[in-house]
């Protein structure tokens, strides 16, 4: 069977938003689906509409206490101090909003969707996905549903044994590496900013290689400050096929957060998305087709520059030259305000960015050495 592209999302995440101070106030998937169809990049029967996780699905990975008292505060639109301090939500960072449960069920029901797609033969990509901080039982950095963690379980649930989750997000995932991290049947490989100076702080260490039946199966790379496409892809090209040959994943799902580009304000990495797409076609070269989950980014236009080459990539579709003056419309009236000086309007001269290449400084190359010699 010929595989086919979807995009699982929908036009419903536009009210369902997060307050108006967040940096994930912006649109995004529905900012994707309105460029993708403006530069007649997709067509209805492609586009899945987005369902809600279901409750068994969610407590895959989540706690039932915390998912009561999500659901609570979502029908007050309120928190209650107790369920602030225990859960980590109602304050600036997870705020209460309607993305909190309405949107996060979505998100999640969708990347559901498409590992059902995936087991069905088709290429699926959910772009709201990737929401990989969030822990069992309680909120992280603006994630309040783990999804990504909910379908590696769901692939364990179907018989999988050795599942490889990637995550190319400028952040370390440590609510799934904490999840899985006594787990031989989930191989985490994270790269990212260095936790030294990055969210979360805390974890993506080096030395977090996992525990007890997990021990080796867990493998971060935070990187530092001003990763270009070179060293990005350098790490990546090193290290994959490694994993790959040593894992012999079954399967695998891939994060595809953009705030790795250096548009992102909330990152310090400095990619293309010359170099995200680069990155996405080198997982794809290793490894085939896996199931696609969208991840960080806060720059909306970059976002959504950056996934529509995903999809023009796994839609088999040739990346357009320019932008259609639709698609200019769509982007030019984001409502969102620049935070740097530094000239943008190469952003509606087309979808690909020139690529920032560089120099691969020395602690890149450290790093790599050092991972690649644990799988001799
Ligand atoms: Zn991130």
């Amino acid at each position: 069977m010929q595989k086919k592209a979807r995009l699982v999302g929908s036009l419903a995440y536009k009210k369902l938003r997060y307050t108006n101070n967040h940096p994930l106030r912006i649109p995004r998937v529905s900012l994707l689906i309105e460029l993708l169809k403006a530069m007649e990049l997709i067509e209805e029967k492609e586009l899945v509409e987005s369902r809600e996780a279901r409750w068994e699905e969610l407590r895959l990975f989540h706690d039932e206490e915390y998912l009561r008292a999500l659901e609570e505060c979502d029908r007050c639109m309120c928190v209650k101090k107790d369920y602030r301090e225990r859960f980590n939500i109602g304050n600036y960072e997870n705020p209460v909003s309607p993305a909190m449960w309405k949107g996060s069920l979505l998100a999640t029901g969708s990347s559901v969707q498409a590992v059902e797609l995936f087991l069905e033969g088709h290429i699926a990509f959910n772009p709201a996905g990737g929401m990989h901080h969030a822990y069992k039982d309680r909120a992280n950095g603006f994630c309040f549903i783990n999804d990504p963690g909910i379908v590696l379980q769901y692939l364990l649930e179907k018989g999988f044994k050795r599942v490889l989750y990637i995550d190319l997000d400028a952040h370390h995932c440590d609510g799934v590496q904490d999840f899985f991290y006594q787990e031989d049947r989930v191989f985490v490989f994270s790269i990212h900013q260095s936790p030294t100076y990055a969210f979360p702080f805390k974890r993506g260490f080096w030395e977090e290689r996992g525990e007890g039946k997990g021990k080796g199966y867990n493998l971060n790379i935070p990187l530092p400050k001003g990763v270009n496409d070179s060293e990005f892809l350098f790490v990546l090209e090193s290290l994959l096929p490694l994993i790959a040959q040593a894992y012999k994943p079954e399967v695998y799902v891939l994060q595809l957060g953009t705030d790795t580009l250096k548009e992102d304000y909330l990152s310090k990495f400095e990619l293309s998305n010359w170099g995200f797409l680069k990155a996405f076609d080198l997982v794809r070269e290793v490894l085939g087709e896996g199931i696609y989950l969208g991840g960080g980014g806060y720059h909306p236009i970059a976002l959504a520059r950056a996934w529509s080459l995903i999809w023009c990539r796994m839609s088999n579709r040739d990346i357009p030259k320019g932008l259609t003056p639709l698609a200019r419309e769509v982007l030019s009236s984001v409502d969102f305000e620049e935070l740097e000086e530094e000239d943008r309007s190469y952003m509606l001269d087309g979808l690909l960015d020139r690529p920032r290449e560089g120099e691969i400084r020395s602690e890149v190359r450290e790093i790599v050495e050092r991972a690649k010699a644990e799988f001799c």
